[in-house]
């Protein structure tokens, strides 16, 4: 796919944001209840300021080290808030903590242990979302169902950290509606939880969504959709 120009970005972005709108409409929900969240890894970081100067302000990464480098870059420039999407390894957490305003894949305890101390070191507080492993897939990160609870319950508990709900990546299927589903098990979970334990999930986040299949999370539930491909193309690799 040839590279995006700028105006493709800013049609792109338009055109996500009437996708969004339609489906909350559709689900009967408000627009406003759900973020966008644009997925700019892969791309540089004058294609995030693109992005930006067509409005959008939250970013998604998956890499520490590649967010790094845009982040430092943009810094100042831009009132800018950045999501980690990806996977975070324990031994990073300091770096995380330190980068970004959201954390999507909250998925053990001794990561959770280490983002609060990294927090308390520092005085900041940061959000935090849960990431659940519904498919069972052995590939994918995220915590199993059977240790849910007791994440939920750590991180809610631990200063520095503010749990705002749970994010998951459902298998991916040819036709988006079978994953449905995993998106409407993420919300049974996340009402069960509050109900058993209320105000444990904060902001009761539902992070949930991507190109494939954001409309059908979003009739589900999601308040965030994380998007790449839809706003800046396809990526060369992942
Ligand atoms: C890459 C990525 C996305 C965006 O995926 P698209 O299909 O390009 O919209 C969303 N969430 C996570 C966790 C990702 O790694």
């Amino acid at each position: 796919m040839v590279p995006q120009a700028e105006t493709a970005i800013e049609h792109n972005l338009l055109e996500v944001r009437g996708r969004i709108a339609s489906a909350a409409n559709s689900a009967g929900r408000s627009p406003s209840e759900v973020l966008l969240i644009a997925v700019s890894k892969t791309f540089p970081a004058e294609t995030v300021l693109q992005a930006a100067a067509a409005g959008q302000s939250c970013f998604g990464e998956n890499r520490i080290q590649e967010a790094e480098g845009k982040i430092h870059a943009l810094r100042g420039s831009q009132q800018l808030e950045w999501h980690l999407v990806g996977h975070l390894q324990s031994n990073k957490a300091r770096r995380a903590a330190e980068l970004f305003d959201v954390i999507h894949s909250l998925d053990n305890v001794k990561l959770a242990e280490r983002l609060s101390q990294a927090c308390r070191d520092t005085g900041k507080v940061l959000s935090v979302l849960v990431q659940v492993d519904l498919g069972h897939e052995t590939t994918k990160s995220g915590v199993a169902e059977s240790l849910l609870r007791e994440l939920v319950h750590a991180a809610a508990s631990l200063p520095g950290l503010r749990l705002d709900g749970l994010m998951t990546i459902p298998p991916f299927f040819d036709d988006p509606q079978q994953t449905r589903p995993y998106f409407a098990e993420l919300r049974a979970w996340k009402d069960l939880l509050e109900k058993e334990k209320p105000g444990c999930l904060g902001r009761r986040h539902l992070s949930m969504g991507m190109t494939h299949d954001f409309e059908i999370a979003i009739q589900e539930g999601a308040t965030m959709v994380r998007i790449g491909t839809a706003i800046f193309g396809s990526r060369s690799h992942a």
